[in-house]
């Protein structure tokens, strides 16, 4: 089988396992922002960059699974010395080491705070210095939906989601954890970027919401909110934004030569030589 045949293979099998979620999703967040939305004005279906955005959702999953499988690969020859196929998929089965011992939903909360917890760092780190021009395609967004929660260069990808996810298998976890965490983490990261009036309360301060999220984007506020599910990170390091009575308006980015379509943003960071810092 060629490495072609079998990228588009999975492209079939990714569009087969997201639309029914696109569909759901679509029809959810349709209700839900035409009850309470944080921005007036048009619906989802009509936002710009809408087939940019369906780009990434095709390509996103593709990549991340290539990249864990040949990082888990790889990483598992180094360091565990397993190089044969079946006995690297009998070792992560049902995880390894003392962290399989624990209760699925003990590893399924250790797994959701730990890998929370580097998150916040690492995308503190990616609104600094040259990573930010990989991040910069996650903020381009002028009409932030929750179809727009899959934008991430596969550079962001792979030193943050990519990233833990392998560390966190590496570690012994179970990948069994992934049958709930990873529609969770679906929802969770189309929510947060819904237009959507949510605050969550007093709950606001421990966890993200879309109105804390959607300030993360708000064009005129620099590096704020940087918490995937706890906003509790931002408050512990001071990072936390969400004035009262005060909902967030007019997303993007400061650099107006962001291109739309998804080839070009993937090329963006390569082309693009002084990179333009996030408004300020
Ligand atoms: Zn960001
Ligand atoms: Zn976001």
């Amino acid at each position: 089988m060629t490495i072609a045949y079998e990228v588009l293979v999975q492209i079939l099998l990714t569009l087969w396992h997201v639309l029914p979620w696109l569909a759901g999703l679509s029809l959810g967040f349709a209700v839900l922002s035409r009850w309470s939305p944080c921005n007036e004005g048009r619906p989802w279906w009509e936002k710009r960059g809408l087939v940019t955005d369906l780009g990434y959702w095709i390509l996103s999953p593709v990549f991340a699974r290539y990249l864990r499988i040949w990082l888990t690969v790889a990483l598992t020859v180094a360091l565990f010395g397993i190089s044969d196929g079946r006995e690297i998929a009998e070792f992560y089965k049902n995880g390894h080491g003392p962290l399989s011992h624990l209760p699925l939903w003990v590893q399924g909360v250790l797994y959701l705070v730990l890998t929370d917890f580097a998150l916040y760092w690492i995308h503190r780190g990616f609104h600094r210095g040259f990573l930010w021009k990989y991040h910069a395609v996650h903020h381009a967004s002028e009409d932030l939906e929750w179809i727009s929660a899959s934008r991430f260069h596969p550079v962001n990808l792979a030193l943050g989601a990519g990233l833990v996810d392998v560390v966190a298998l590496l570690s012994g976890i179970s990948p069994q954890i992934f049958v709930v965490i990873g529609p969770f983490n679906i929802i969770s990261s189309c929510l947060v970027h819904a237009n959507l009036n949510w605050t969550f309360g007093p709950l606001r301060y421990v966890i993200s919401s879309p109105v804390f999220h959607r300030w993360h984007h708000a064009a005129h506020v620099c590096d704020k909110n940087f918490a995937g599910n706890f906003a509790l990170w931002d408050l512990m390091f001071g990072t936390f934004y969400m004035p009262a009575h005060q909902l967030p308006r007019n997303y993007g980015i400061a650099d107006k030569e962001m291109p739309e379509g998804l080839m070009p943003q993937l090329l963006y960071p390569i082309t693009q030589r002084d990179p333009v810092q996030q408004a300020a």
